[in-house]
């Protein structure tokens, strides 16, 4: 194999323990050590969170996210390194946090809590609590992510349509649109759930002008990636009232900063990029990796390879 020695970046600290990925992965016929910025010219290849332009001397890297946008395609491929991601794991994890956000919505749990903090004994309006069954949920991006959405919100009684570039079929789903049809789409949905790549072709999708065809009772989910949504059109739509509230887990700039008005608004939840966060995130990534490592000795194609 010409892949000798596997470094696992100690960016992927933010996530879990690189040790634990290291000790899950010791029995491969490789060397592999969790490593710093300093240590990066040590390996082959390296399992990471972040990009490092030491990174361009590698063989190969793997990004232990779905979301790869913060790689540089071009200078990889200039530099022949090859660069796989971990897209197929976060099905079920940002499923249930999605139905976590829209029972919260629905059941008005996030009232609950608010006024607990308060010592507060405050019921809902009578007309403000509804159950799921009879709603529509419109997830925009239909892979790992939508799939997974799809499944968890199907089997709570919502009806699930989906938006894809090729508007074929997927299983799951109620009914599927091309990406030309978006506005119809989300028009006719009480629940918008965006779970697209960030691409120049997805980058601020949700404007002002999306957010103007969502009806006024609807609420937006954001588990994909920050700048695909214009923050400000959002503030603006959610000030208004021409949407009912929004589920936020990526924002355009993370941390969110501390003045940003979407911490105080009441029908917003935010939650700090973590939609996809388990226990067992590093067996899910450290299997992907272990797959790789074998076709490499077998002389296969990558699994997951985007560069
Ligand atoms: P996949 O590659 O499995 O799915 C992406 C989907 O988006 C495909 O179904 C694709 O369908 C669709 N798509 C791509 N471009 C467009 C477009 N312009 N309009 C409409 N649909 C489009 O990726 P994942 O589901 O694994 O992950 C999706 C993204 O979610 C990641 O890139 C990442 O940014 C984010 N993510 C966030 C997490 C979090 O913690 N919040 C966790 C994991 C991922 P088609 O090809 O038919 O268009």
């Amino acid at each position: 194999s010409p892949v000798a020695s596997l470094g696992i970046h100690e960016s992927v600290d933010d996530v879990f323990p690189p040790g634990e990925l290291a000790t899950y992965l010791a029995d491969l016929p490789i060397e592999i050590e969790v490593v710093s910025d300093d240590e990066i010219a040590s390996c082959d290849a390296v399992v990471t969170l972040e990009y490092r332009d030491a990174f361009l001397e590698l063989d190969w890297i793997h990004s232990i996210q779905a979301g790869v946008d913060r790689f540089p395609f071009d200078e990889l491929e200039a530099n022949e390194v090859i660069l796989t991601n971990s897209t197929g794991i976060h099905d079920r994890t940002v499923g249930e946090t999605v139905a976590g956000y829209l029972l919260m919505f629905a059941r008005r749990l996030h009232d609950h809590v608010a006024n607990q903090q308060e010592r507060r004994w405050e019921r809902p309006e009578w007309d403000e609590a509804f159950t799921l069954p009879g709603t529509t949920a419109c997830v925009v991006g239909t892979g790992t992510l939508g799939r997974g959405v799809a499944e968890t919100l199907g089997a709570l009684g919502v009806r699930v349509t989906g938006v894809r570039r090729s508007g074929d079929p997927v299983p799951g789903f109620d009914e599927i649109y091309a990406n030309d049809r978006l506005f119809e789409a989300i028009e006719a949905a009480e629940f918008v759930i965006v779970t697209v790549p960030l691409t120049d072709e997805t980058h601020h999708l949700f404007d002002a002008e999306a957010f103007d065809a969502m009806r006024d009772d609807a609420y937006f989910v954001n588990v994909a990636r920050g700048p695909v949504v214009d923050e400000p059109a959002l503030i603006d739509a959610l000030e208004a009232s021409s949407l009912a509230g929004a589920a936020l887990d990526v924002f355009e700039e993370e941390p969110l900063p501390e003045d940003s008005p979407l911490w105080e608004l009441d029908e917003v939840i935010v939650s700090p990029h973590c939609a996809a966060y388990t226990r067992d995130y590093f067996r899910d990534v450290g299997d992907i990796v272990r797959e790789n490592v074998d076709r490499l000795e077998t002389g296969e194609e990558f699994h997951n390879r985007v560069v």
